[in-house]
């Protein structure tokens, strides 16, 4: 274990480390160009879903199962250490079904070794609508993961974020890498605003910006970023009790009656701006309408008909 380590970004991934280095004895900086969250980490659905629909016993399945069973631990460490709720939910995930090919599936699925741990089963007819009376009447069967968790990741940034500083974390602000300094194959340090820190270890966790930080000593890294656009419709009775996730998008309640309508995949490069059209996709075709709520649903959350505006634009969708 280093005794002194820089971490580079304050997104989840450099927070939670930081905190638990520093649990573990080390001496963490962490430097963040922003605030702690503000890029991907607080765009995100907050969704924990390691197994999905899909799959795979590879290591990264292996860790997303492992970071998976810490969950309930880590909402109740970071509760008492900070005081943070960060809305740890556990009700599990509806995944619809449709056709013969789909059952096939979910039938198979259900004979995965992790099925029993996640607590997988079919539901179907008068049970699903009993579960979840606001789905739209054509989706009749669904494969229901009541392991699925989901959590409020700005909520969880925030409170690793001081928890990292409770342990004597120094997070700087408003500090950004240039480059990282390297001693032959070893980095020691970094260059942050004409400054030279130097470290046993360097971490670097800058998200979709660590690639150029990598090359800055001639790295490769296959980190590309993709921008992600999601709608929070706010101030709504609380709709559902499940997590869901259908074919074109999925819908994540949250404890305060905000249903996140999620998301689109783009590879526009770092471009991050919003755009009607990718709100327009959500709150119709990818989501919120017509294929996941019924239509009384649809009125309550206003979601039917919905006016969006962006960057002085203004889109109807109906
Ligand atoms: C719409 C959307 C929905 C998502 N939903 C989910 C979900 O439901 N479940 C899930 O598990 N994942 C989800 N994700 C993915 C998840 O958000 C990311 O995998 C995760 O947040 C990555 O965390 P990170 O700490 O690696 O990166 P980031 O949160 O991007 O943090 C990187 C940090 O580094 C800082 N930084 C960058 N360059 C520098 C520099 N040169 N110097 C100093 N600081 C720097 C940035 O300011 C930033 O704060 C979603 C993503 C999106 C966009």
């Amino acid at each position: 274990m280093p005794r002194s380590v820089i971490v580079i970004g304050g997104g989840i991934i450099g927070c939670a480390t930081a905190y638990e280095l520093a649990k573990a004895g080390c001496l963490v900086t962490l430097l963040e160009r922003a605030t702690p969250g503000a890029e991907a980490s607080s765009a995100a659905a907050g969704i924990l879903a390691p197994v999905g629909q899909t799959r795979r016993s590879d290591p990264y399945q292996k860790l997303a199962l492992d970071s998976w069973r810490r969950y309930p631990d880590v909402a109740r460490e970071l509760r008492d250490l900070t005081g943070v709720d960060v809305e740890h939910m556990t009700a599990g995930t509806l995944y619809p079904i449709s056709g013969k090919g789909e059952q096939g599936v979910a039938q198979e699925q259900l004979r995965w070794p992790l099925a029993k741990e996640m607590g997988m089963r079919v539901v179907e007819g008068r049970e699903l609508r009993d579960m979840e009376p606001a789905l739209a009447a054509d989706i009749t069967a669904a494969l229901f993961v009541r392991g699925d968790h989901w959590i409020n990741n700005q909520r969880l940034v925030t409170a690793y974020a001081s928890a990292a500083t409770e342990r004597g974390v120094l997070i700087r602000t408003g500090i950004e890498v240039t480059r990282l300094i390297a001693e032959g194959s070893r980095v020691t340090g970094v260059v942050a605003a004409g400054e030279r820190l130097e470290a046993e270890a360097v971490l670097l966790a800058a998200g979709a910006w660590s690639a150029p930080i990598a090359a800055s000593i001639g790295l490769e890294l296959p980190v590309v970023p993709v921008r992600g656009q999601m709608l929070a419709v706010s101030n709504v009775p609380a709709l559902l009790r499940h997590a869901f996730h259908g074919h074109q998008g999925y819908l994540t309640p949250r404890p305060s009656g905000e249903l996140l309508v999620g998301a689109t995949v783009e590879h526009v490069g770092f471009e991050r701006a919003m755009t009607p059209e990718g709100l327009a996709h959500l709150a119709c075709k990818g989501g919120a309408r017509r294929q996941l709520v019924n239509h009384e649903a649809q009125r309550e959350t206003g979601i039917h008909p919905l006016r969006l505006s962006q960057q002085g634009h203004e889109l109807a969708v109906r």
